[in-house]
């Protein structure tokens, strides 16, 4: 597929699109695969924090939850979202528990510029560290 580089809402800095997410929607790296829709792509992470993590992402090219939440037209937030309950049901997490988490540029160590949703369970995950 095509990821189109635009700048996020903030203007800065512009969407990198040779981000290893960009590369995997594009198909150039392989993922494993654990879902995937219109919306969004879903695959666990290369390197687990935890017995199960996944990664959820959406196809269009968003850096922040701020470009996304205003940048993306309604039907695409609403799929997201959907998408991100789905795959923690269809994984069977709903009845143990799990935690959702996304990191937001330097203060939160964000890694790869590609807005995206980590889903963590398989274990009591204690509290949460900030
Ligand atoms: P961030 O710190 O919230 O940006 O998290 C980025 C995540 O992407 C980290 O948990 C990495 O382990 C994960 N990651 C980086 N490269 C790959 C990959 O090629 N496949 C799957 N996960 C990756």
């Amino acid at each position: 597929m095509t990821v189109n580089p635009k700048p996020g809402v903030s203007g800065k800095p512009p969407y990198d699109d040779s981000n290893i997410f960009a590369r995997i929607l594009r198909g150039e790296i392989p993922c494993r695969k654990v879902y995937e829709d219109q919306w969004c792509l879903a695959f666990h992470d290369i390197n687990p924090q935890a017995p199960h993590h996944v990664l959820v992402i959406p196809k269009s090219p968003y850096i922040s939850f701020a470009d996304f939440s205003a940048g993306a037209p309604d039907a695409e937030i609403a799929g997201f979202i959907r998408a991100v309950g789905h795959v923690a049901n269809m994984l069977g997490f709903e009845e143990s528990g799990y935690r959702l988490l996304a990191n937001m540029g330097p203060d939160s160590h964000q890694e790869v510029p590609h807005f995206h949703v980590h889903l963590f369970a398989g274990r009591p995950l204690g509290p949460m560290l900030v």
